[in-house]
């Protein structure tokens, strides 16, 4: 789900795999690689270069240093500005998604959160754009394609992009003007609503605060903890202790002096970074940003760059172990233990820092890779923890270990002994042994896949670049040095060709094995964590109330009313006015379509094939393999997901599981499966007509990419999965269930709101009871059962996991509802055909298959006539585990099946969602996020709210959603419904890449919605009228079949229904 926050502070590590120095694409899995790898990756490139242009000089900027990048097809330059020493790297290339980045060094001296709190704050109001929340406003009312901010432990980053000029200009206005005059340090109300202050209500003091609130929430999760803990180990003496976010309880010690002290000493023009990237004129750029450098250097004058992160020498001489604890229910819960070590304490070598890379491919890269295989064939817990190797930072570092580590009867440690152990013996069996000849070869071709195809997927191209380039360049190296890996992968190929393995086994030996400065973390479930920490702050808070006269009393009164009357106060029109908005005239009135041919029985195959080929996919086939699914029993529908993991982690024909991931990083830049349902289209009928999901598709993908040449190899893979995975290994499906339990089980936490909206929409239609079932709280309680049915009766299982696969490939009827997608430039389609036809044609099934499928468009789904039954009962549910915050949600039906719902709709349901919905829940009421959403083709709608420390006062905001509405509306606007309109249609272009164009003509092939559908729901946006918000604002108030399902902890709960709730409890975990 799409949730607008304003900020990710960055934690440490975190369970996904960490990030690189070496530009990665984001949310990458597997790739490729072959014995002749410069043969076959050569012809895979990111870019070509422009044509080469010199550089612009401007009087106010001293160049230098001038670059060509041709890894990603830039030219660049690097400035300074003469009278601030602020340095700009300003990056040019044919991209027309720009991008503007400032970053500052913001190391933090304890864990006050102070950098996060600064980060939310400078946002909320300046010099020139006076409303109270800038940022607020151009999420409204922009056609952005990324507008945020991070706080990492040492630097914070304001980045933006867009793919319009104009848009783009006012987005890098806004943002100088936030960073460098902001509000915040002139008006303590800002630092009270964003960081913390002190409220006095009912005879009782309480914190308030969002990053107070935020923080809360991560403190709440036994990753995050583990993380924490892992960091303060081994950075004893240096920011990197701390915790940049802010614990909850060191928050209150930031004064808002302190605060502004913080900003006056971090925030100035030499201690910043600016970045540039794309199409737009460079001069321009100049312009923009000297009139801002030069007011603050008029202003407060030049100021020494003092941001400085110190090193942490490594002194351990014996690893240091540390112990702690996480909140659980009063059952359950197991350990969680990390090893973590620190590696490097002086500067690194780019080919050093690849060279890690590599090595954590080798180590963690994969559910292959040889220390996450071991320990997750130990069996000795449910998941992985640790993420492996994390050097975003000045020092990197290593951690890798188990969660769900369950405690023998007599309490004993001797599970976590024996993880320590395995982690222990595994490593210095490779450093003895060495790795496979063949998993080098796989992971070296894995990381060079990454880095040449350089494929960010909707993360803008040119934030890749300026995060991997801030990353060195804050602490005083080239901006450029971290972008260039073709230097570094040729020193460690010349490396590798000399010393051949003995490379792997002495970096074990020196980054691991032999380096003592190391520490072990255990965290121990404790039951009553969460009712101390309550009892914690409310005997913090009376003991304050104590020491406190009347008159400090009356004090904290007024404060706290004066920052209520200022949150509740509605900008002014002058304000609102003073934020740069583009005109409905700027905007782009047509629907983008891409190249899309569909060709049934392809080559007398029996199989659809759809084309998209594209100007230009670097060299690489994309391809996505269909196969229809909808004659499994819905029974076994929540099998689906294991049965995909299957396909690809247990082996298949002659290849072990380990053998058959090595070919698919050997020869492919990743293979993978996943399943998909979705509802779609009904044929003949209006596309804005509500459904109840009874049309709908249901596929297995296997999706892969390669190089043309490399096509046949990943067909052959992909066929081979297919047909002869190996449904036999019982060890390996426990192990996937254990972890598909234990995610299933932190997601509650972690992603309650997705859970409670599902459940309230599988009170209300099929294709709801249907997400339930795969995605819901019902499914956590079938993973319990399926995982006790994987240990205790696995021919069962496996003969349920049989029957699927034999009627997914039923001979007289499987190929006709197969369908391949294939996504490539011209050449490498052509080459790539005779591989197509062969994979096609050796497919199991009949080419002129005797059964048919359904007609999905025009007949209901067999899931849909059986899931009707399985509709949840309408009733308000709270769904019970230990947590500091609620996830509230709340929601009915709008619009009625068979009614038409107008294109409008979404425009007033995002007004809604960044107006009114961000005012109460987030600004007032202190919860990290609240918002709604409307189903497009089921009419449902739903309020949600995210880390809310509220419950009973968040529901009665959604009461009063509607009146509040319905008064704004009546008198909109025009500026607000321009606003409201451009930000919709923001929302609808997305900056896509070529692969990604591809991918979303097929999808929306596949929905039964054609372009002329698309163009008319376009156009209803674009002509949204005020009556259209009156209209939808009226609809709201009559919404039906209302239920609440909230995520909370039970003492929340308990207070909820004390006040007048109704609602049943359910414990979770
Ligand atoms: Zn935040």
């Amino acid at each position: 789900m799409m949730l607008t926050v304003l900020c990710s502070s960055f934690t440490f590590r975190t369970s996904a795999r960490a990030g690189s120095t070496f530009i990665k694409a984001q949310g990458q899995t597997t790739s490729t690689q072959k014995n002749t790898l410069t043969r076959s990756l050569s012809s895979l490139s990111a870019a070509t270069m422009p044509e080469q242009e010199t550089c612009v000089s401007h009087p106010d900027f001293e160049t230098v240093k001038t670059y060509m990048v041709k890894e990603y097809g830039c030219t660049g330059t690097l400035y300074k500005h003469k009278a601030t020493s602020c340095e700009v790297l300003s990056l040019r290339s044919a991209d027309t998604n720009k991008v503007f980045g400032i970053t500052f060094t913001t190391p933090n001296p304890a864990s006050t959160g102070v950098a996060h709190i600064l980060e939310h704050s400078v946002l909320c109001g300046s010099r020139k754009y006076t409303t109270k929340e800038p940022f607020v406003e151009l999420m409204r009312g922009s056609v952005n394609t990324f507008l945020n901010a991070f706080t990492y432990p040492d630097r914070t980053c304001y980045p933006v992009a867009s793919q319009n000029t104009k848009d783009f200009k006012n987005l890098v206005n806004v943002y100088l003007d936030a960073v460098l005059f902001p509000r915040c340090v002139k008006d303590p109300n800002v630092h009270a609503q964003e960081g913390w202050h002190l409220e006095h209500e009912n005879g009782e003091l309480t914190y308030k605060g969002v990053v107070y609130n935020e923080m809360k929430g991560v403190y709440s999760s036994p990753d995050s903890l583990s993380s924490r803990e892992s960091q303060r180990s081994l950075f004893p003496d240096n920011v990197y202790g701390t915790d940049s976010g802010g614990d909850p309880l060191d928050i209150p010690n930031l004064s808002f002096d302190n605060f502004r002290q913080f900003w006056e000493e971090k925030y100035n023009p030499g201690n910043a970074k600016v970045f540039f990237y794309g199409d737009d004129d460079e001069s321009e750029r100049l312009d923009l940003l000297t009139s801002y450098l030069n007011d603050y250097a008029a202003e407060y004058g030049a100021k020494p760059n003092t941001a400085k992160v110190e090193w942490q020498p490594k002194k351990f001489e014996e690893p240091v172990e540390v112990r702690s604890t996480f909140p659980v229910g009063e059952t359950g819960g197991k350990d969680m233990v990390t090893v973590n070590w620190l590696l490097n304490d002086e500067p690194m070598s780019s080919v050093e820092g690849l060279k890690l890379n590599v090595l954590d491919h080798l180590l963690m890269g994969n559910t292959k890779s040889v220390l996450r295989k071991s320990l997750s064939d130990s069996g000795l817990g449910e998941d992985i923890t640790g993420g492996g190797l994390s050097d975003e930072l000045l020092q990197a570092t290593f951690s890798v270990g188990m969660k769900g580590v369950g405690a023998p009867e007599d309490g004993s440690e001797e599970n976590i002994n024996k993880v320590l152990k395995t982690i222990t013996t595994t490593l210095e069996e490779i450093s003895a042994r060495g790795f496979d000849e063949e998993d080098v070869k796989a992971s070296m071709n894995a990381i060079e896949f990454q880095l040449r195809e350089f494929n960010t997927g909707s993360f803008p191209k040119g934030l890749s670049l300026m995060l991997g380039s801030i990353s060195g360049w804050i602490y005083g190296n080239d901006p450029v040095e971290n972008l260039e890996f073709e230097v570094a992968l040729s020193q460690l190929k010349a490396q590798l060709s000399e010393r051949g393995g003995e490379v792997w086994k002495d970096a074990i030996k020196e980054y691991l094995i032999n380096n003592t400065h190391k520490s072990i973390v255990i965290m121990k479930p404790d039951p009553e964590l969460e009712k101390k920490v309550v009892e914690e702050e409310k005997s913090r808070l009376e003991q304050i109330k104590a020491g406190m006269t009347e008159d400090d009393i009356k004090e904290i009164e007024r404060k706290m009313n004066e920052l209520k009357q200022l949150q509740a106060k509605e900008d002014t029109a002058e304000d609102i006015a003073t934020i740069p908005t583009l005109n409905k005239e700027d905007l782009e009135t047509k629907v983008e379509e891409y190249p899309i041919e569909v060709i049934p029985d392809f080559d007398g195959s029996g199989v659809t094939v759809v084309e998209n080929i594209m100007p230009s996919t670097s060299g690489v086939i994309y391809t996505n393999f269909g196969i229809d699914v909808s004659d499994v029993d819905l029974e076994d529908m929540p099998l689906l997901p294991l049965f995909c993991r299957i396909l690809m982690e247990t082996g298949a024909g002659q290849y072990d599981d380990v053998q058959l991931t090595r070919r698919i990083n050997t020869y492919t830049g990743g293979v993978s499966a996943s399943f998909l349902s979705t509802a779609v289209k009904e044929e003949g009928v209006s596309s804005d007509v509500v459904s109840d999901g009874s049309k709908m598709v249901s596929k297995i993908f296997i999706k892969g990419k390669a190089t043309a040449e490399n096509a046949g190899e990943m067909f052959d893979i992909m066929r081979l999965v297919l047909t002869e995975s190996n449904l036999d290994s019982q060890d390996r499906i426990v192990e996937m269930l254990k972890e598909a339990k234990s995610r299933s089980e932190a997601s509650v936490k972690g992603s309650g709101h997705s859970l409670v909206n599902t459940r309230i929409k599988a009170r209300l239609s099929t294709g709801g009871a249907l997400e339930e079932m795969i995605g819901g709280f019902t499914y956590l309680e079938t993973l319990k059962g399926l995982l006790d049915m994987a240990e205790n009766d696995f021919p069962k299982l496996k003969a349920r996991l049989e029957s699927m696969k034999s009627k997914i490939l039923a001979k007289s009827k499987c190929r006709d509802g197969m369908v391949l997608n294939v996504v490539a430039e011209d050449r490498v389609r052509e080459e790539a055909d005779g591989a197509i036809k062969a994979f096609l044609n050796e497919l199991p099934g009949d080419s002129s298959p005797t059964e048919k499928f359904q007609n999905f468009y025009t007949t209901d789904h067999p899931w849909a006539v059986e899931a009707k039954k399985k509709i949840c009962d309408l009733k308000n549910e709270a769904f019970v585990v230990p947590t500091q915050v609620n996830y509230v949600g709340s929601g009915g039906r709008l619009y009625d099946e068979g009614e038409s719902m107008p294109g409008a709709a979404n425009v007033v349901a995002r007004y809604l969602r960044t107006g009114y919905l961000w005012d109460t829940v987030r600004v007032i009421g202190g919860a990290y996020g609240g918002f709604c959403t409307l189903g497009a083709s089921s009419g449902l709608f739903t309020f949600l709210s995210y880390r809310d420390p509220n419950l009973a006062i968040t529901l009665d905001a959604y009461d009063g959603a509607a009146a509040a509405l319905l008064e704004q509306a009546e008198n909109l606007t025009a500026e607000q419904l321009q606003t409201a309109v451009i930000g919709a249609v923001g929302d609808l272009d997305p900056a896509l890449s070529p692969d990604q164009k591809g991918s979303t003509q097929f999808r929306r092939w596949l929905s039964g919605e054609n372009a002329e559908d698309r163009q008319k729901q376009r156009d209803a946006i674009l002509s949204t009228s005020k009556e259209d918000f009156i209209a939808f604002a009226k609809k709201l108030q009559g919404l039906k079949d209302l239920s609440t399902a909230v995520v909370t902890s039970a003492g929340m709960a308990e207070e909820a229904i004390k006040s007048g709730k109704e609602m049943d409890v359910i414990e979770v975990l």
